[in-house]
């Protein structure tokens, strides 16, 4: 092994830049070269490459988004478009690849290890929702950033007698909206594991105001059946009798853009130089996550395509702790 390169692709979350950090010197202490490919993999498909050195990765340990960009990249969802990406990597003397991102950057990574490309995934995504690792790098700084906002709005809705609906990010999976709810004290958390109708949040939010709480906050998940928006409306037509007036929040990008907290930064580095201990290894095709309080590995076949499960704790937890 002489030349590695690594990519950032799909969703950015906090704490990417310094896994790249981590790869960039692990590999130059095997005395490998390192190339960093931009924009995810249309910079892989372009062969849009630039070494990187030591320096080059420096001030970048507590910067949240990715610095060398990522892209959604409908081309490499083709055949034709990963030949063109194995071809590149070939052509620029690359000899392995280092994967970081969510749930469909692992899905393509494994598409190119098929090909006989050696390749080690980081599991990068706020979203959590990833096989093989307990957390992914950037959930816990969105977490941090949602119960932020759900704080300061809790201020303002007890001042006021209000219900808020706030819903937050995560696409398809609960867990961000779940564990805000948890941890910011919700009343009422909407996720699309558990399928939720307005009329049911428009009862919770009423049996909170009957007893006496001085607000109540609904925390829903994007990927819900009905999103904030739709309970809103469902609440404004049927005029539901909530006792608090309603407000909405949508968190949005704004969850995504943080520094990296030390949980992601530390799980991140970690990850960074484990993923590098796998390709000196020759342990190629997987993922690199946390089990427990170590680090392990997990075939990419065993991952791609498919979801993490919300776990039955937390569901279990917080119905009891809306009281
Ligand atoms: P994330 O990795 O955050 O889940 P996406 O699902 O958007 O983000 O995936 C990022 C990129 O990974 C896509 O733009 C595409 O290039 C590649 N990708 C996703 N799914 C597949 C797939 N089934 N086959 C090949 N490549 C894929």
């Amino acid at each position: 092994m002489k030349r590695i390169a690594v990519l950032t692709s799909g969703g950015d979350a906090p704490g990417m830049n310094a896994a790249i950090r981590a790869v960039v010197r692990a590999g130059i202490h095997q005395d490998w070269q390192v190339k960093g490919v931009l924009n995810g993999y249309a910079g892989l498909v372009s062969g849009a490459m630039r070494p990187l050195g030591l320096r080059d990765v420096g001030g970048i340990l507590w910067r949240g988004g990715t610095f060398l960009g990522s892209a959604r990249c409908l081309d490499f969802k083709t055949e034709a478009g990963r030949q063109q990406a194995v071809d590149a990597l070939a052509a620029q003397g690359v000899d392995a690849l280092v994967v970081i991102g969510g749930n469909g950057s692992q899905t393509g990574a494994h598409m190119l290890s098929q090909m006989g490309v050696p390749v080690v995934g980081i599991a990068s995504t706020i979203d959590n929702d990833l096989l093989g690792t307990d957390m992914t790098i950037g959930a816990t700084t969105a977490l941090n950033i949602a119960l932020e906002a759900i704080d300061r709005l809790k201020t303002t809705a007890s001042s006021h007698r209000r219900a808020f609906l706030v819903e937050v990010m995560g696409r398809d999976c609960g867990y961000l909206a779940l564990a805000a709810a948890i941890a910011g004290g919700a009343e009422c958390v909407v996720i699309p594991e558990v399928e939720t109708r307005p009329e049911e949040v428009a009862a919770a939010v009423h049996e909170a105001y009957m007893r006496g709480k001085p607000h109540a906050l609904v925390v829903v998940a994007e990927g819900a059946k009905f999103d904030a928006a739709e309970i809103a409306r469902h609440f404004v037509d049927n005029k539901a009798d909530l006792g608090f007036g309603v407000r909405t929040t949508i968190l949005g990008h704004v969850q995504r853009g943080g520094n990296p907290g030390a949980y992601d930064r530390l799980l991140a580095s970690r990850l960074g130089v484990a993923a590098v201990d796998c390709l000196v290894r020759g342990e190629f095709g997987v993922l690199v996550g946390l089990r427990g309080h170590t680090i392990g590995t997990t075939p990419l076949d065993e991952i791609a395509g498919r979801t993490k499960p919300l776990g039955p704790e937390l569901l279990r937890i917080a119905p009891i702790l809306q009281a």
